[in-house]
């Protein structure tokens, strides 16, 4: 969080060429949405044009490019031509999904790639992709145009990496800001994969991994029960979960206390708290379940009310399995579930 007094100070800094602020932090030009280093040769902006940021990764979120004259994305003494390179051929066609094919197309090693990479900004360079990609469909949604004009205007001749970014994150429809409500959205990656968790400034609404199926769906749903913009950011919920899932991932936390809110039917409610009861480390069935319900018959509407939880993880639906053992579904993959459940009976066993 960065403070109205810390603002000033890096300003101050800015003016200054201050080079005791070189990666402390990096200031996102709004007229000219580029995002520079504190020591930047190019002529000041204006304070109030300035947005100020802890890291480069988060200057690319929020849609601004690198700098050309300071290069903020760069050690400044050096860098590798190689990543040079790359940072050019991301710039030049910005929703590209790298793969190993195009690495190779460019004569670059992959791995080589990565780990330069790693070293320079403290991300891989298909996470740099990615961040700048998520940073331009982000971008969008907070100006409310549609997909398909922002497509035109920057005349992309391949829509679907940018539809699929835009559509993965905020849902397929995008609506025009004005609403009321604000809810935001964060990229969290953890070691199963990317989440997206979209919080106000009281709860946590919604967590789930990127890829989930029916994602879009689910963010539009939220959008519209909630009557509510979604814009990227971070809220206290948000800081509050990223926390305890690293901790989660780690086998350090067992329960999580960040607020969460559920958006659903009052059976569905019932559901998800009793799925919130089931301990670490423990699996039930989806007759367990509606047993404990009071509602013996009602598995199968306890099933789907399992598949439409929206806080993965948190309400723990991976804990529930078939009556047969077999895992059963899961809306984020059975790899993870698996995992998930392996995971949860490790760091039972070593306590
Ligand atoms: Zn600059």
């Amino acid at each position: 969080m960065i403070t109205a007094e810390l603002k000033k100070e890096y300003y101050r800094a800015l003016l200054d060429k201050d080079t005791e602020y070189e990666g402390v932090f990096y200031v996102g030009v709004k007229t000219t949405g580029v995002f520079c280093r504190p020591t930047c040769p190019a002529r000041k902006p204006k304070f109030d044009h300035c947005e100020f940021f802890e890291s480069a990764q988060e200057a690319l979120l929020a849609s601004y490019r690198p700098c050309k004259r300071c290069c903020p994305l760069s050690h400044p003494n050096q860098v590798s031509e190689l990543v040079q390179r790359l940072v050019k051929a991301v710039e030049e066609n910005p929703e590209k999904r790298w793969t190993e094919k195009d690495f190779q197309e460019l004569s670059v090693d992959a791995s080589t790639a990565r780990r330069q990479f790693k070293k320079r900004f403290g991300m891989t360079f298909v996470e740099y992709a990615r961040a700048r990609r998520m940073g331009l469909a982000m971008k969008q949604i907070r100006e409310g145009g549609a997909v398909i004009d922002a497509q035109l205007s920057t005349g992309y001749e391949s829509s679907s990496g940018f539809r699929d970014a835009f559509s993965r994150i905020m849902g397929a429809a995008p609506t025009l800001l004005g609403q009321s409500n604000i809810l935001k959205a964060s990229w969290l990656d953890t070691r199963l994969g990317p989440m997206i968790a979209i919080a106000d400034e009281e709860a946590l609404h919604l967590l789930e991994f990127l890829d989930r199926r029916g994602l879009e769906r689910e963010v539009e749903r939220l959008r519209q029960k909630t009557t509510s913009a979604i814009i990227p950011g971070e809220t206290e919920p948000i800081r509050s979960i990223e926390r305890e899932l690293s901790q989660y991932f780690d086998g350090e936390l067992k329960e999580f206390k960040t607020p969460v809110t559920f958006l659903g039917s009052p059976f569905q409610k019932s559901v998800w708290e009793v799925l919130r009861n089931i301990s670490y480390g423990e699996t039930r069935s989806y007759s367990d379940i509606a047993r404990a319900l009071g509602k013996p018959s009602a598995f199968r509407a306890v099933a789907q009310a399992n598949g439409a939880n929206q806080l993965a993880i948190i309400v723990p639906c991976h804990r529930v399995i078939n009556s047969n053992g077999e895992l059963g579904g899961y809306g984020g993959g059975l790899t993870r579930k698996k995992w998930l459940i392996d995971h949860e009976k490790q760091g039972v066993c070593i306590t």
